[in-house]
C-alpha cells in the first residue's frame, strides 16, 4: 500500500488553497463540502472561484503565494499552473508536516485525493495511487451504479438506531442484528423510499432480539470453495465467506480462495493431506457444533462441492441431530473445473454418453472395491479423485476388465490454479508417467475418449501461445 486510507474531520478547520484557476475550484468545492474554512492565495480568480468569493464562501488572498501563508493551515493544496510554484508549496509545507497534495503530481503529495462516490454519511474513496486516475474515474461509474443512491437514507436510520441496539444486543449477536437489518426488509423498505416503514420493521427487530435468549445457536454454513481460482466462487459462497464469524477450512482451500474470507473471521485448519488427518471428522463435526452452539456463524468451507467426496452429508447430519441451522452452497467440483481449464469436455457425442465421478481413495481395508465391469465399457468418461496414489490398482481393475490399453488418460495438477499443469497419456503407460514425474496434489484423472479432444481444444494453452507469440 502507497497510501493509507483516511477520512479527515474538516469542519470548521482552516485549509489553504494555492492557485485560483478551475483545477484549484474542483478541490475548493470539494474542500466546501467538507466543511472547511478555504483560504485562496492567487494573483487572480477564476470565474468559479470569483464567484465562490463574491458569495462569501471563500476568502481570498490576492497575490502570489509566500511562506507565511503557511500559518494556521491544517492542510493545503498546490493547484496553479507553474510547477516551479507547486514545488515549493509542496516543500515548505512538507519541512513543517503539513498534509499537502500537488493536483497531478502524486510524487510531490503526502496525501491524495481520491475518487469518491458521496451517499454521505457513507463515502467511497478510491485510489489508484495516481497510477491512472482514468481507472480510477472507471471504477466509481461502477460503483456509483452499485451504491443505490439511498445507502445514505440508510446508513442514518442505522445511526438513530446504534446506542439503543448496542443497549439491546449482545455483543456476540449484534454483528449478525444488523447484517439481517441491513440486508433484508428494513433495508429493502428503505431503499424503495419507503421510510416511515423500515423505520418500523428496524424497531420490531430490536425489539424481538432484546427478547431472543443468550444461548440461541448461530448457524452454520457448508459451501463449496471450488477448485481453487477464486473467481469460480458463487455469489452466494461469497457472500456467506464475508459474514462468517469464524471459518473451519482443510488444505484443498486455496490462498485466493481464503483471501476472500472476512478479514477479521476467525480461521481454524483443520489439514486432511493424504495420511495428515489433522482433525478426524468425528472432531470436525463436534467443532461444527460447539462453534455454532456459541452463538457465532461459521463457514464450513471445502474444496470444490461439499457434496461430492467432501464428507459434506456427514457434517451435516451431525448439524441436524444437533438442532443447529445450516445452509448448503455447491461448489464447482474438481471434475468441472479440471476439465474446462484443461480443454476437455467431460461428454461428447463422438466419445462419451455419460461421466462417472469414481474415488480412488481405497476402502479401510486397502480395497478399491469398485464395479469394474461397468467402469471398463466404453463410450463413457471416468474422473477419478483422490485417484494419482492408488494409480496402479486403477490400471489394473480397467485392463483386467477390457478397457483397451491405449485408452487416453489425463492428469490434471492443481486444476484452475496459476500452477496448474496437465499430462495426456494413456492406460498402459499411466503408470510410468506418474512414476517418472513429480505430481503435486492435489491432482485428478480424467479416463476415455475425451481425452483426445484436448489436442485441439486446449483453449487456455492456445490463448497463452497467442500471447507469448
Ligand atoms: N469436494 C471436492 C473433492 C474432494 S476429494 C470436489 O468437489 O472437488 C479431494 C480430491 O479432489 C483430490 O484428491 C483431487 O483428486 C480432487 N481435486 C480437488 N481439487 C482439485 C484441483 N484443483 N485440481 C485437481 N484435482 C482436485
Amino acid at each position: 500500500m502507497d497510501f493509507l486510507p483516511l477520512f479527515l474531520r474538516l469542519t470548521g478547520r482552516p485549509a489553504l488553497v494555492v492557485g485560483g484557476g478551475e483545477v484549484a475550484a474542483r478541490k475548493v468545492a470539494l474542500l466546501l463540502d467538507a466543511g472547511a474554512e478555504v483560504r485562496v492565495v492567487a494573483p487572480e480568480l477564476g470565474t468559479t472561484l470569483a464567484g465562490e468569493y463574491a458569495a462569501g464562501r471563500i476568502r481570498h488572498v490576492a497575490r502570489h503565494f509566500a511562506a507565511p501563508d503557511l500559518d494556521g493551515a491544517d492542510l493545503v493544496i498546490a493547484a496553479t499552473d507553474d510547477v516551479v510554484v507547486n514545488a515549493e508549496v509542496s516543500r515548505l509545507a512538507r519541512a513543517r508536516s503539513l498534509p499537502v497534495n500537488v493536483v497531478d503530481n502524486p510524487a510531490l503529495c503526502s496525501f491524495i485525493m481520491p475518487a469518491i462516490v458521496d451517499r454521505s454519511p457513507v463515502i467511497v474513496a478510491l485510489s489508484t495511487g495516481g497510477a491512472s486516475p482514468v481507472l480510477a474515474r472507471l471504477l466509481r461509474g461502477r460503483l456509483e451504479s452499485l451504491i443505490p443512491a439511498a445507502y445514505g437514507k440508510l446508513a442514518r436510520l442505522a445511526a438513530d438506531f446504534r446506542s439503543r441496539v448496542q443497549h439491546a444486543v449482545p455483543e456476540a449477536r449484534r454483528r449478525a442484528f444488523w447484517e439481517d437489518a441491513l440486508q433484508g426488509a428494513v433495508a429493502e423498505d428503505v431503499l424503495a423510499g419507503r421510510e416511515a416503514e423500515g423505520r418500523a420493521r428496524l424497531e420490531a427487530l430490536l425489539e424481538a432480539a432484546g427478547h431472543a435468549p443468550d444461548d440461541a445457536p448461530g448457524e452454520v454454513y457448508l459451501v463449496g470453495g471450488g477448485p481453487g481460482d477464486p473467481e469460480l466462487l458463487t455469489f452466494r459462497a461469497l457472500r456467506l465467506m464475508q459474514q462468517a464469524d469464524v471459518v473451519v477450512y482443510d488444505r484443498l482451500i486455496s490462498d485466493g480462495v481464503l483471501a476472500l474470507v472476512r478479514r477479521d473471521a476467525e480461521r481454524i485448519y483443520v489439514g486432511k493431506a493424504r495420511a495428515e488427518h489433522t482433525l478426524p471428522q468425528e472432531e470436525i463435526n463436534a467443532l461444527l457444533v460447539r462453534l455454532a452452539r456459541a452463538g457465532r456463524r461459521v463457514l464450513r468451507l471445502k474444496g470444490g462441492d461439499p457434496f461430492i467426496f467432501g464428507r459434506g452429508g456427514e457434517e451435516i447430519d451431525t448439524l441436524m441431530a444437533e438442532g443447529i441451522p445450516f445452509q448448503v452452497v455447491p461448489g464447482i467440483t474438481a471434475a468441472s473445473g479440471c476439465a474446462a481449464y484443461a480443454g476437455i469436455p467431460l461428454t461428447h457425442r463422438d466419445h462419451a454418453q455419460s461421466v462417472t465421478f469414481v474415488t480412488g481413495h481405497p476402502k479401510r481395508d486397502g480395497d478399491l472395491r469398485l464395479n469394474w465391469p461397468a467402469l471398463a465399457m466404453p463410450n463413457q468418461t471416468l474422473v477419478f479423485y483422490m485417484g494419482v496414489h492408488g494409480i496402479q490398482a486403477i490400471r489394473a481393475g480397467l485392463l483386467d476388465h477390457g478397457m483397451p490399453p491405449d485408452t487416453p488418460v489425463a492428469i490434471v495438477e492443481r486444476g484452475t490454479q496459476p500452477d496448474m499443469r496437465t499430462h495426456v497419456s494413456t492406460l498402459a503407460e499411466v503408470c510410468a508417467l506418474v512414476e517418472r514425474t513429480e505430481i503435486s496434489p492435489p491432482a485428478l484423472l480424467i479416463i476415455g475418449g475425451v481425452v483426445t479432444l484436448r489436442s485441439r481444444l486446449d483453449w487456455r494453452g492456445q490463448a497463452a501461445q497467442r500471447q507469448a507469440g
